[in-house]
């Protein structure tokens, strides 16, 4: 009788020890770390590599049901898995779209064939897949989008531009919202579908970021032929579960893929601002401790969301709270290590490639003191925090709303035909 035993003290504590032994031997640097990788390909490729080994030693995919391709276990074991990998490098951080936001949506919201057709190999990162939401006049409002799907026979024919794809160049399939009945009002004509990356009429181009990576793309369909037995959900409810896979998204960016108290990013400024001799500052020492106590909270914060979906609570709009406090933290930490390392953090070129970045020495220090060039990387990196997933203005507007009840934000056009509305190039 396994299951009796799964969560008896002696499982957990064993499980612990499977899990330290596993990261112990298998956890080496963080996929993709210095090495130039602009696209994310050799990060992708070895993330999924780490995936498979952990699939192999049954610790992927812990929480889902076993004839899914999980491992059937709770979610006590789920989170002593995460508080044993955070002391290890991030070694799946590239799948967090598929495995943190696609995989649970499949499985709540997949049909069996959907599930038994794609859960094992997503579990395993033997696919990869990514969220197709955002386009050019549909971001904040992402109900205005305007990629349109038609039924065609067994098949839906899918038009229509995404944008800020993270992944799909490395991705197999992808969840896509569309267009499917535009005499309804904007939130309820949506449908969502699971498309092939590699389909014909699907065309991938990368965008170019200020970091010098290209990780996420434009997505243009030209007649993209979906199966109807890969719509995911009812027919035009898609916004309900678009809005279900955002809530995921926010606890998955919030909470992280690591567990416990964390407080790693001031830790990594207390040693550089030691090395620079910065840390008998008070302004400085003062700004650590605020930068900590931020931390602290986030992984409380992240505690309390995993402890509510232990006790089987689907993420809810608190989710926002922990991806708010997330990006204020990024904020921060940004601008307190732009005052520690100086103007050396400036002196990166944006063209370097993230090998130069990683490897680079301060000159002017010469005691393996890190150079700028890691720290003008993670500088212009962190501002993504605050955009990616939905904009701090974004998450406030939920917290006020759908947590606080505070008065909702005037909607003018929630009622009307979305083909009447003038939004993104439609002129109304
Ligand atoms: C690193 C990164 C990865 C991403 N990956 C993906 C992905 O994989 N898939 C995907 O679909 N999308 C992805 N996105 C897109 C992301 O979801 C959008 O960029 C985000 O939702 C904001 O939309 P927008 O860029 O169109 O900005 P806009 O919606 O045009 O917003 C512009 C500004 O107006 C403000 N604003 C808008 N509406 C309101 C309002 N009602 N109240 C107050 N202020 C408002 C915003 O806060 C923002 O400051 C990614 C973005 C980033 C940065």
């Amino acid at each position: 009788m396994e299951q009796q035993t799964h969560n008896g003290a002696g499982d957990l504590a064993r499980f612990r020890t499977r899990c330290v032994t596993f990261l112990t031997e298998n956890a080496g640097d963080e996929p993709g770390a210095g090495v130039e990788d602009p696209r994310g390909s050799v990060a992708m490729a070895e993330a999924r590599a780490f995936q498979a080994e952990l699939f192999d030693a049954g610790l992927a995919g812990l929480a889902y049901p076993v004839e899914y391709g999980g491992q059937g276990l709770t979610a006590e074991h789920e989170a002593i898995w995460r508080e044993e990998a955070a002391r290890f490098p991030r070694m799946t951080a590239m799948l967090g779209i598929s495995q943190g936001m696609c995989l649970p949506m499949l499985n709540e919201y997949g049909t069996v064939e959907q599930r038994a057709a794609y859960q094992a190999k997503v579990i395993r990162g033997d696919e990869v897949w990514c969220q197709m939401f955002s386009e050019p006049g549909a971001g904040s409002d992402v109900a205005s989008l305007q990629s349109r799907a038609v039924r065609d026979g067994d098949e839906w024919l899918l038009n229509g531009q995404k944008v800020w794809t993270t992944s799909a160049h490395l991705c197999d399939r992808g969840i896509v919202i569309a267009r499917t009945d535009p005499d309804q009002p904007k939130h309820r004509g949506i449908t969502m579908f699971i498309i092939d990356m590699n389909a014909p009429g699907v065309e991938i181009r990368p965008i170019h970021q200020i970091d010098g990576g290209m990780r996420f793309n434009e997505v243009f369909f030209t007649d993209v032929r979906i199966p109807v037995d890969h719509q995911i959900g009812p027919l035009n409810e898609g916004w309900r579960l678009a809005t279900a896979m955002l809530m995921y998204e926010r606890v998955a960016i919030g909470t992280g893929q690591k567990g416990g108290v964390l407080h790693e990013r001031t830790d990594k400024l207390i040693d550089e601002a030691r090395l620079r001799d910065r840390i008998e500052d008070p302004l400085i020492r003062q700004r650590l401790m605020e930068l900590y106590a931020a931390e602290v909270c986030q992984s409380l914060m992240a505690m309390r969301t995993r402890a509510e979906a232990e006790a089987g609570k689907t993420p809810g709009p608190g989710g926002s709270l922990g991806k708010l406090a997330g990006s204020r933290i990024a904020a921060a930490y940004r601008d307190l290590s732009l005052a520690i390392v100086g103007p050396a953090a400036a002196a990166w070129v944006v063209t370097g490639s993230d090998a130069e970045a990683a490897e680079s020495v301060d000159p002017a220090a010469g005691d393996g003191r890190s150079g700028g060039g890691v720290w003008a990387k993670e500088a212009l990196t962190t501002f993504s925090s605050g955009i990616a997933g939905g904009t701090n203005e974004i998450q406030r507007n939920i917290i006020g709303e759908r947590v606080l009840g505070l008065p909702r934000e005037p909607s003018v056009d929630k009622d009307l035909p979305f083909r009447d509305l003038v939004v993104g190039t439609q002129s109304g």
